[in-house]
């Protein structure tokens, strides 16, 4: 792709025009769905008798990246991979993406280039085409914005607002990985802060940074789907917390819920990590956020596929509206499921 230059070059040597241009000068499309790409004003796309599916994400400077420790690669593999989880929880599949920067002078060429490589890069792996965005600058902080297009046959589109009572609750993957990443990097960052000689220790890490730093999306999930002849009743991606995506789940749904504690995945490292930090893995899983996994439920009939898939787990089930939202814990408790976001986490 791009020559390796030790130097910095200037953006304002280039030009919009010219950075456009250089940017998209290694795009070939790839999707028969893909009929005009960058270049024109607008691009254009055939899916045929097929329904559209279109997400949108901004990602701005200080609010959702910090670039002392996110690499622009790592940043524009994640801006891209965020967007195409949101196609796959609509268990459809994405086909092209549009990407807008605001760009300071503070970026060089070199940056951005690096940044395109990340977005490149995921391009190739999910099999998605770049065909278009926009170009402006910003006063100071660097914005990138994704728009996301997939394709679905309309009867395998899967809503927030199917699940029904009795339905089976389930997820991919493990979760809270993200999130005690992040506090990995911000406990190195603050160390770096107050002392600029010590390097990072962040050995034996790798996952939960990986988790935080550079998320896959569950491309795997509506093939697996199609494969055990499933078709979810409700999904949701897990950007901001399982217990969050619950409660969308189950108020879109006009249902209740037991979510068991004991049943939610969590990766050793995650675990263990947590525990160094003072955090309940838990709470991690419940409200950290950033995990991209896929959270959805399926008829109890469906029980004897999934029930030894080892990318599933089964973490409760629906139940009605009047028993409300509840997580059985591991003692066995109940209390009532409540989103608490970021702040309740950094009091523990
Ligand atoms: P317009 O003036 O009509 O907005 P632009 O000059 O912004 O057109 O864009 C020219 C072409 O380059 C369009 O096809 C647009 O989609 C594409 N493009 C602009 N910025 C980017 C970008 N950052 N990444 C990919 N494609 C881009
Ligand atoms: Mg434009």
């Amino acid at each position: 792709m791009f020559e390796n230059k030790s130097s910095r070059t200037e953006l304002e040597a280039l030009g919009e025009f010219g950075l456009i241009k250089h940017l998209t000068q290694f795009i070939n499309l790839k999707n028969e769905s893909s009929v005009k790409g960058v270049g024109d004003d607008a691009a254009v796309i055939d899916y045929k008798n097929k329904q559209t599916v279109i997400s949108t994400d901004m990602l701005v400077e200080g609010v959702h990246f910090d670039l002392t420790y996110t690499p622009l690669k790592h940043l524009g593999y994640k801006s891209v991979t965020v967007n195409l989880s949101d196609i796959y929880s609509m268990n459809a599949t994405p086909r092209q993406i549009l990407v807008s920067i605001a760009l300071s002078n503070r970026f060089s060429l070199e940056a951005i280039e690096e940044l395109y490589s990340g977005i490149t890069l995921a391009c190739d792996r999910y099999g998605i085409d770049l065909v278009g965005g926009d170009t402006t600058t910003s006063q100071s902080g660097l914005v990138i914005n994704v728009t996301a297009i997939g394709e679905a046959d309309k009867k395998n589109i899967v809503y927030r607002d199917g699940a029904k009572e009795s339905n089976l609750l389930c997820v991919s993957g493990d979760l809270g990985g993200a999130y005690v990443g992040l506090q990995l990097l911000e406990r190195e960052k603050k160390i770096f802060k107050e002392n600029p000689g010590v390097q990072p220790d962040l050995e034996g890490n790798d996952y939960i940074l990986e988790r935080q730093l550079k998320p896959e999306a569950r491309k795997d999930l509506p093939l697996i789907f199609e494969g055990l002849e499933i078709t979810p009743t409700a999904m949701i991606d897990i950007s901001d917390g399982l217990a969050s995506e619950i409660l969308h789940i189950c108020t879109q749904s006009g249902v209740g819920c037991n979510l068991y504690e004991e049943k939610i995945p969590i990766d050793p490292m995650t675990f263990n990590r947590a525990r160094e930090f003072n955090l309940d893995p838990t709470t991690c899983a419940l409200n950290g956020g950033e995990d991209y996994e896929l959270l959805f439920t399926v008829d109890i009939s469906h029980y004897e596929k999934i029930k030894d898939n080892p990318d599933i787990s089964i973490i409760g089930h629906i139940s009605d509206k009047n028993s409300g939202c509840n997580l059985v814990s591991k003692s066995g408790t109940v209390h009532p499921l409540k989103a608490q976001g970021w702040d309740a986490l950094l009091k523990k």
